[in-house]
């Protein structure tokens, strides 16, 4: 979980420049396992500052991982941002919990291990307290973990955001999980029409 007191001491680190922490991110080898099988780091991208942030959880083996840049070139990313444009959000920055893609001895996407969780903390951190989103969409249980703890149940669907980590949550289904099938994609962009209904009607703010 991201604490207010971890985003302060990365953020000084930084210098406050997105292309500074972009620049470490790209250049980063903290996870071992990660560096063999990625093709390349991959930092969050957009608008900074942003009105809403979207945090997914890896680079995809046939989308990020390829183009550098995450939630393009695959279909999930296809998926949301479409989405994103449909619901009239033109002020976003779109991240991951972990910027490497994990892969499995067979080559295929895993979710990442706690430890790389871990190393990669700081980065989100720091690249929310620069991109300073009025509202942070968590895309899946694992991101909304990160940030919103184990604590507070995963429910997409929620009528307001949650406070937490400093930020103001929103906890969404990842795009994967309707591209497989899993959740219908006229319920997805009823729930995308739902938050950006909110972000429009400037019903958030900075949080205290
Ligand atoms: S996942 Fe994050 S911490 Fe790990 S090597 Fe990639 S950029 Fe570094």
């Amino acid at each position: 979980m991201v604490h207010a007191s971890a985003r302060h001491f990365q953020i000084r680190s930084y210098k406050t420049s997105i292309d500074n922490l972009s620049a470490s991110i790209r250049a980063c080898v903290r996870c071992a396992a990660l560096v063999k099988c990625r093709s390349q780091a991959v930092p969050g991208a957009g608008a900074v500052p942003a009105e809403v942030a979207f945090v997914g959880l890896a680079p995809g083996r046939f989308g990020g991982d390829r183009t550098g840049v995450p939630f393009e070139g695959d279909r999930s990313g296809e998926l949301l941002r479409r989405m994103i444009r449909d619901v009239g959000l033109r002020s976003v920055f779109i991240t991951n919990v972990v910027r490497c893609n994990p892969r499995d001895a067979r080559g295929r996407n895993r979710d990442p291990s706690a430890s790389e969780i871990a190393n990669c903390r700081g980065y989100l951190a720091a690249e929310m307290e620069l991109a300073r989103p009025r509202l942070v969409v968590c895309l899946g249980r694992i991101a909304w973990r990160e940030l919103a703890g184990r604590e507070r149940p995963f429910t997409p669907g929620a009528a307001n955001p949650t406070i937490a980590s400093g930020l103001r949550l929103w906890p969404m289904y990842h795009p994967g999980y309707v591209i497989r099938g899993a959740y219908s994609e006229k319920s997805y962009r009823r729930d995308f029409a739902r938050m950006a209904r909110i972000v429009h009607a400037g019903r958030i703010g900075t949080p205290d």
